[in-house]
């Protein structure tokens, strides 16, 4: 049976039990917030909330294990960090 008007959603990657989501996060008491890790982002995660930056995890991939391109702008050591 052919069933009408169902449209197929894109596959979503689903935490397994045990499994932990992979994200990145800023130190706000480091962040200069110069900015320079926003427009690297292939995933748009990173935005300005307030006066400083924030990384939303829910869409953070850790560019998919190359390294993250966040924490290759930023001038601030240790400033982007794993959660
Ligand atoms: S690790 Fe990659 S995907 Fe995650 S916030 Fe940084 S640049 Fe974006
Ligand atoms: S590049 Fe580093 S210092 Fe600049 S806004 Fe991003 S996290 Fe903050």
């Amino acid at each position: 049976m052919v069933r009408r008007g169902l449209r197929r959603r894109a596959a979503r990657p689903r935490l397994t039990q045990g499994a932990t989501a992979m994200a990145m996060q800023i130190d706000a008491s480091t962040c200069t917030a110069c900015g320079a890790c926003e427009f690297e982002c292939p995933t748009a995660s990173i935005s300005m909330k307030g006066d400083i930056y924030i990384i939303k995890a829910s869409s953070c991939t850790e560019c998919d294990g190359d390294p993250a391109k966040c924490v290759a702008v930023c001038p601030v050591d240790d400033c982007i960090t794993q959660v």
